[in-house]
């Protein structure tokens, strides 16, 4: 298999669990609810980017290098877990996040600064604004960095998810009924360009629908261009000859209504799942993503026979920067 030939440095405990939601599927009388749970991927509170990470370092530590760079959001789970990677491998991590230093530290970005990473705002003067400044900074300062892209989406990453869609496959063969969907949050757009990938090299058959958390329907020509260049390029790397088209990717923008903005959708889905299940979503990209099920289950998007599966991409720790969107009194 053309996967084994990038090296992959080991992060995640893997397989993540598959785990039947039988409360959930009694209180909405079907279909029937699964969760793949890669919130528990391990590495500083787990998630999406552990996955990822494992190439991406795995390409890194080929490379004569002594720090990673990468960007995000103030809450980026991306930009934490890679700060507990580069710490992992002492390496130096340099993070390039949105916005001004902030009046406090809180969920991901107090784990950056406990993680060890070297913080630079991007709305403060002087700062870098891109990736590229942020490293030419860097490489003044004597340091040699390894660019990752925002949300670890190039093809490295996306070989993570490849890989995952292996994991999944043999998962399946222990439940009774077959996986017709799977729904997850999609962003930066690797997870979704693995899966579907996975999904072509490993026969999975089921539909595969990415919600999306950020780009909105004047986006879509956009999204799903990146899309099927990244799928492209990742298809190419693995020698293979498939191309893909968009078709191939089958996106959700019914419910982008500006990124990291939590509203009744998000509280109302990370309450249900919290208290049927005891399963924590997160409220940027998750629990906006599990809602869009939910509302999905309402409009009888699903059968009752069939089996929806829910891949929880992690994010719990922005749970706690939101409390005052999430709780309700
Ligand atoms: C990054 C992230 C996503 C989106 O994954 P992409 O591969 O960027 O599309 C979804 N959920 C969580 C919690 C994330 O951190």
């Amino acid at each position: 298999m053309a996967l084994n030939q990038y090296s992959q440095v080991k992060l995640a405990f893997l397989p993540t669990p598959l785990q039947e939601l039988p409360r959930l599927t009694h209180a909405l009388k079907g279909p029937r609810l699964l969760i793949k749970r890669d919130d528990q991927t391990g590495l500083a509170l787990g998630g999406n980017k552990t996955r990822k990470l494992e190439y991406l370092f795995g390409d890194a530590l080929k490379q004569d290098i002594d720090t990673i760079i990468t960007a995000g959001a103030i809450q980026s789970n991306h930009c934490r877990q890679t700060a507990a990677a580069a710490a992992q491998m002492g390496l130096r991590c340099d993070l390039l996040l949105n916005g001004k230093y902030p009046r406090l530290f809180e969920g991901n970005v107090l784990l950056d600064n406990l993680l060890g990473a070297h913080i630079h705002w991007k709305g403060e003067e002087g700062e870098p604004t891109s990736l590229e400044e942020l490293a030419a900074k860097v490489i003044i300062a004597g340091h040699k960095p390894y660019l990752i892209p925002y949300g670890g989406s190039n093809t490295f990453g996306a070989l993570g998810y490849v890989n995952a869609m292996a994991e999944l496959m043999e998962q399946q063969k222990a439940i009774s009924h077959p996986i017709t969907h799977i729904v997850f949050a999609s962003c930066s757009g690797a997870t979704h360009v693995g899966l579907v990938l996975g999904a072509k090299l490993f026969g999975f058959s089921g539909k595969i629908i990415g919600i999306s958390v950020d780009y909105d329907e004047s986006k879509k020509t956009q999204f799903q261009k990146e899309l099927v260049e990244l799928a492209n390029a990742t298809s190419k790397k693995l020698g293979l000859d498939t191309l893909f088209k968009n078709e191939d990717f089958n996106v959700n923008y019914d419910y982008a209504k500006g990124y990291a903005i939590v509203g009744e959708l998000e509280r109302n889905a990370i309450q249900l799942l919290a208290r049927q299940e005891g399963i924590l979503l997160d409220p940027v990209y998750s629990g906006r993503a599990f809602g869009a099920k939910l509302d999905m289950i309402k409009k009888g998007t699903f059968s009752k026979e069939e089996t929806v599966l829910f891949w929880h991409t992690g994010g719990s720790p922005a749970l706690f920067p939101y409390s005052s969107e999430l709780v309700s009194r």
